[in-house]
């Protein structure tokens, strides 16, 4: 493949830095489109493994961008960097992030419509690294807002501090997004950011009591106790050895060798700060990280009637303190759960087991409540301070969704359940705007072309989401019968009420063959991306999220600010029942549909190359699988089934026009016959080319780059 062939955008923008690439960068090809084994998965693999070897990190498949990441740092996003990308087209440069972080931003300057660029990609593959380079290329490159630059370092500095409280290590990745995030950020008229907001999905909050074996609880914790000044911790009542909490010591392996807890703790100290974050507000927020690791350590033993008693005096005393709470009704919500029943309240003491579940579940509350209000508190910062002047008004937005990608584990739960309905709504989503309105454009130019075959994973998400009939309804029925409902009987009224569906399967449902892969507590379903089987152990425990009443009445009382605006006293009126886990999930994900929708997209495609989190290795069944789960085949295919390039008749005669004599200087009949005499001067073929109604479409990049070529004699 000639590389002049991918030096052309598909809005065919000429090349005219063709000498700012060497050798180096022409190997393979840089946009699969031009793959002459197009539907070859391996030659697509083989591609990628080339360019990797060579450090080519990044490869188009028209306008997404595919990027595998490198796990060594290549100094590719210096300001050099930036520089080199700005205002050029797509292809006179090798592909990067920041081509499509400039195009992306031109869009919205030239077009004045709102952008959003998704980046997806298993754990581990470089989403958040992909995020915050776009975040800098911004913050570096755009024009400083008329009232000074503060906003800038907010957006960047609000980074390290949502990577404290809501990233970990992991098994996949030592610094592990547990939360989705969509950021908005907003630009003016002159196109200089001067706001900005993030949403935030579904906090990984079991890992605040739990890590598996290899693992850490979130960063802040470690951080806290590494770098927190001796005062500080004196405050707290805490120690700095991490193996003094329990919290802390279930994955046994406080210290990450490419983590450094101290000098983090610096970076998180200036960016509260940066923030607005005031003294006091740091101390509070602080106290309630201190008083989980409290929680952690309460003890209970069994009195002479089996009933739970706090053990750990100490303990005790400090978390009153840090949570400011009473002593008493702290230590009676702990070990003692309040039910009204006809009106009358009663205390009913827990025992072992149960005392210890109202520990975590206070404990999570607690925390992922903490996260929520930290978003909260951030986006008040964030939050345009001009929203007076004239220049709010024509604010447009630059979305950027850096969210969990599909997951399959040997052990799948509601977790994985929830992060794979998200894919399921983002893949949805993704055929909408892609797949589908590609057909359309054809349709509404009037060209006649075959339909591409492409598998609609709408019935999926109504299996998942359906009102009445759908998994999460069910479930939330289920939760709704306390005391006579279990994960097992959730599985049966799944069965009972889907019956006979082609992407979900039990161990009923399913055929003598398939029956035996599938365990009686276990649901199959078959995703877009591959199939997950997953056990309801626990299904109706994490979708209710129960905490006990006292427990929260004793946070509605606490005089703490940040827990008093965490806890709120409606959530203990009887006549509002909290929606569930799923459902509030579900909720948030139309509401994420929606705002997604409403921008024109982007998409970068991330790859993680092999579990060992090592430089230069290219583990081919893994990448293959994510070739997959991303869904890079089909949209290849679809690309290239249609009209690689488009454009509207006018500006396409104003290009080409000076090679044809009818047509130059000027062309006085209507455009789209000016570009019908062009092009039959300049020979194209039949099969090449369609007119539609308002522009021309050219199947083949080949036909444009020889008109391009022409141009340059
Ligand atoms: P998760 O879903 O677990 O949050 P992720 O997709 O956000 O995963 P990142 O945290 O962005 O993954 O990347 C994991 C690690 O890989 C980074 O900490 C970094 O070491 C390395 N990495 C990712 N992208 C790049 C890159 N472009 N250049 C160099 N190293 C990278
Ligand atoms: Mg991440």
């Amino acid at each position: 493949m000639r590389y002049r062939a991918s030096a052309l955008g598909s809005d065919g923008v000429r090349v005219t830095m063709e000498s700012a690439l060497t050798a180096r960068d022409r190997v393979g090809v840089q946009d699969f489109v031009l793959l002459e084994n197009f539907t070859s998965e391996a030659a697509f693999i083989e591609n990628l493994r080339r360019r990797f070897r060579e450090n080519l990190i990044y490869t188009y498949i028209g306008p997404v961008l595919v990027s595998v990441n490198p796990y060594r740092d290549l100094q590719i996003y210096s300001r050099q960097h930036m520089e080199r990308y700005r205002g050029v087209s797509f292809y006179e440069v090798p592909p990067h992030l920041f081509a499509v972080a400039d195009t992306v931003y031109r869009a919205l300057r030239t077009e004045r419509r709102d952008q959003a660029v998704m980046i997806s990609g298993e754990s581990g593959a470089g989403k958040t690294e992909a995020t915050k380079r776009l975040l800098q290329f911004y913050a570096e490159t755009c024009p400083a807002p008329e009232l000074g630059g503060a906003v800038r370092d907010r957006l960047l500095q609000s980074n390290p501090v949502l990577e404290a409280f809501g990233n970990a290590k992991t098994l996949r990745n030592d610094n592990s997004s547990r939360f989705g995030k969509y950021m908005d950020v907003q630009f003016d008229f002159k196109g200089a950011p001067v706001g900005g907001h993030i949403l935030s999905y579904l906090l990984e909050k079991s890992r605040v009591v739990h890590q598996n074996h290899g693992e850490r609880n979130f960063h802040i914790f470690y951080q806290l106790l590494e770098g927190g000044e001796e005062e500080l911790l004196r405050r707290l009542g805490l120690e700095r050895n991490p193996q003094s909490y329990l919290y802390l010591v279930k994955g046994q392996c406080a210290k990450v060798s490419s983590i450094n807890d101290k000098s983090d703790w610096k970076v998180v100290r200036k960016a509260l700060t940066v923030i607005d974050f005031t003294e006091d507000e740091v101390e509070d927020l602080l106290s309630i990280v201190a008083s989980v690791l409290h929680l952690g350590n309460i003890h209970f033993a069994a009195d002479e009637d089996s009933n739970a008693q706090v053990t750990t005096e100490n303990q005790l005393k400090y978390l009153t303190r840090l949570l400011s709470v009473e002593g008493s009704t702290l230590r009676e919500a702990l070990t003692h759960r309040k039910i009204i029943a006809k009106g009358e309240e009663l205390l009913s003491p827990l025992n072992l087991e149960q005392a210890a579940y109202a520990r975590d579940a206070l404990a999570k509350a607690v925390y992922s409540r903490t996260f929520t209000w930290l978003v909260e508190k951030i986006n008040r910062s964030l939050a345009s301070k001009d929203a007076e002047s004239p220049s709010w008004r024509s604010t447009t937005v630059l979305g950027l969704l850096d969210i969990y990608g599909f997951e399959v584990f040997q052990h799948n739960s509601f977790e994985q359940f929830c992060i794979n309905y998200c894919n399921e709504k983002l893949q949805q989503l993704f055929i909408e705007l892609t797949l589908k309105s590609e057909q359309e454009e054809y349709e509404a130019e009037g060209i006649a072309w075959e339909p591409v075959q492409y598998f609609n994973n709408k019935i999926i998400c109504d299996l998942v989401e359906e009102k009445f009939k759908g998994i999460i309804s069910i479930l939330d029925e289920e939760c709704l019968r306390p005391g006579e409902a279990t994960d097992l009987t959730f599985l049966e009224k799944l069965e009972d009420t889907v019956k006979h569906h082609p992407h979900l399967l039990t161990h009923k449902l399913a055929d003598q063959r398939t029956r035996k892969s599938l365990g009686r507590g276990e649901f199959r379903l078959l995703h877009y991306a591959g199939e997950v089987t997953y056990s309801v152990t626990g299904f109706l425990d994490k979708n209710n999220d129960l905490l006990f009443r006292n427990l929260k009445e004793t946070m509605c009382s606490s005089e703490s600010p940040i827990m008093s605006q965490c806890f709120d006293r409606s959530e203990l009126s009887d006549k509002k029942r909290p929606e569930t886990v799923a459902t509030q999930f579900k909720m948030s994900l139309l509401q994420l549909v929606e705002i997604l929708k409403s921008k024109e997209p982007a998409y970068v495609r991330c790859i993680k190359p092999n579990d060992a989190k090592q430089p230069g290795r290219f583990d081919e069944v893994l990448i293959r699988h994510q070739v997959k789960y991303l869904g890079l085949m089909e949209n290849l295919r679809v690309r290239r089934a249609g009209f690689a390039y488009r454009r509207k008749y006018e500006v396409f005669l104003q290009r080409y026009k000076s090679l044809c004599p009818e047509t130059w200087p000027t062309w006085a009949g209507r455009p789209q016959d000016g570009v019908a005499v062009l092009v039959r001067h300049l020979g194209y073929k039949p099969e090449e080319y369609k007119m539609g109604r308002t522009k021309i479409f050219i199947r083949f990049p080949k036909t444009l780059f020889a008109t391009e070529d022409a141009l340059e004699v």
